[in-house]
């Protein structure tokens, strides 16, 4: 749960200050909070013990029928989707480009079109997804080769996307940019949301922190697609942690190298362009939401990894390797899942289930399940818009991997294709939502089905 407790305060007195022009608040800010970095207006009287009050003013700095926090993956093609079904979007991000674990985090490959193995005929995840992966490939940013074996071949140029697909983090980040502009959604880089804007339960914005300084920017529904619930969590979403042992998923420090020799073939382990290729690197444990932690798993793998890279280029003939580049931070790969509406379940991605409110598929199999990769018998179980939508917080729709889901079968709806299939339906629905003024939790969800069919989502739904 949220570590600070958040108290109201009214500013409706202030002279000059209309009361919907800014939020008031006190905080009391737990020292060990990690989540938190409020500026303060004015001296507050200081409790006692180990904590520090902060007061608080925040200008409102904008409104919008849809705000999408976190623009990786899934909030990216969230904000499309939101944007091109006609509601007035914003995109909020921290860093100063779009992308997510799939840039940033310099994991260049997308993952889960289709069952790796078969039943692989059908392609699950299509859409607007398929879109930016056709702007990819316009912008000639297709990888030459990766490290995952295909049994059959899938021509991407002509839009028939296999398993995974290996690319240019540059080239996705334009790709990103170019959809953005095309779509009208509106941007905001380099800001970091640190709160949601409540009424009670009712998510009414977000609050951002940037070089600007605190602002809180309105919307009718935000969605939270910054992988770690972020949002949710903070509104009092509750909410699952990481598994405590056995199949939880660690870190790694993704980077890339240069200087491949010509005589070595393949993508060598990796996600191979010309003589670049992006390897998986050192790997850390613990919480992924803890600063120090966070801290030490940075120091740790970036010293280690140099070492690798220099004993590597003492082997003979490796002489001209060298790194090129490290990821943005360090992957992240579990942290938590918000308790939804429907828990998908273990033994749903193992059968298959399909349910009446399907909204994405994901056919990804479980990379660590029991230790080992598990591959489904079919071709894909269904994602429930009930998971998508957080108990007892309103206004909020969850996108990406922290929906509410079992630990198995977030290992599969995790990889960044479904993850974006669902950022579609999570869009989609909040543009719904918005337009409609109607709770999320209230949604038509046979509505949101057509609307997503004809923006060519697949949910196996039988053709009109
Ligand atoms: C090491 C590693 C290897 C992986 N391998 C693969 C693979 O081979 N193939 C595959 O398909 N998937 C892989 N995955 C999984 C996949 O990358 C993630 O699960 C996926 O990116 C999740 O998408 P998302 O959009 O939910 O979150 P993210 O990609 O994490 O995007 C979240 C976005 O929100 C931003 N953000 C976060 N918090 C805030 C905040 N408070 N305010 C503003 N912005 C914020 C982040 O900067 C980021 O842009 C791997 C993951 C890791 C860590």
């Amino acid at each position: 749960m949220a570590e600070y407790q958040k108290k109201r305060r009214a500013s409706k007195n202030k002279p000059g200050i209309r009361r919907r022009d800014f939020i008031g608040g006190v905080l009391t800010v737990a020292a060990a909070s990690a989540l938190s970095s409020q500026r303060p207006v004015s001296a507050a009287k200081q409790p006692s013990g180990n904590t520090y009050r902060e007061v608080l003013e925040t200008p409102i700095v904008g409104r919008y029928q849809v705000i999408v926090a976190g623009g990786g993956p899934s909030g990216l093609i969230a904000a499309l989707a939101a944007a091109r079904s006609g509601a007035k979007t914003l995109l909020v991000e921290r860093y100063g480009f779009l992308g997510g674990n799939g840039t940033a985090g310099l994991m260049t490959c997308y993952n889960g079109f289709r069952n790796q193995r078969p039943p692989e005929q059908l392609q699950t995840v299509k859409g607007i997804t398929a879109e930016y992966i056709a702007e990819i490939v316009r912008l000639g940013g297709i990888a030459d080769s990766d490290n995952y074996a295909r049994q059959f071949p899938h021509d991407v140029r002509n839009g028939e996307l296999p398993y995974c697909i290996g690319f240019d983090p540059e080239a996705a980040k334009i790709a990103a940019l170019n959809m953005i502009k095309k779509d009208g959604v509106n941007l905001r880089l380099h800001s970091w949301v640190v709160g949601p804007m409540l009424r009670d339960s009712q998510v009414t914005g977000v609050i951002a922190e940037s070089k600007s300084g605190r602002q809180a920017i309105a919307a009718d529904i935000v969605v939270d697609a910054t992988g770690d619930g972020d949002v949710a969590a903070q509104a009092g979403a509750p909410f699952m942690g990481p598994a405590e042992k056995g199949d939880r998923m660690g870190m790694s420090l993704m980077y890339r190298l240069g200087g491949l020799p010509t005589n070595i073939e393949g993508s060598y382990g990796g996600i191979r362009i010309g003589d670049r290729v992006v390897k998986w690197g050192p790997g850390f444990g613990g919480d992924g939401l803890d600063v120090e932690n966070l801290t030490r798993a940075e120091v740790g793998t970036r010293l280690n990894l140099w070492d690798e890279i220099q004993d590597l280029r003492k082997k003979p003939g490796m002489e001209s390797v060298y790194l090129l580049e490290t990821a943005t931070g360090i992957g992240v790969r579990e942290t938590r899942r918000i308790l939804g509406e429907y828990v998908v379940t273990e033994q749903d991605a193992i059968k298959g289930t399909r349910f009446p409110d399907v909204i994405a598929i994901s056919s990804n199999p479980m990379p660590s399940y029991h230790g080992k990769r598990f591959f489904f018998g079919h071709e894909g179980f269904d994602i429930p818009y009930r998971s998508l939508v957080p108990k007892k917080v309103e206004g909020l729709i969850l996108t990406g991997r922290c929906i509410s889901s079992e630990q198995a079968p977030f290992q599969s709806a995790r990889s960044m294709a479904p993850a974006m299939a669902i950022g579609h339906a999570s869009g989609c629905a909040a543009a719904m939502a918005a337009k409609g003024n109607i709770p999320p939790r209230k949604l038509d969800v046979k509505v949101l089905q057509n609307l997503l069919s004809s923006q060519k989502a697949e949910l196996r739904m039988p053709a009109k």
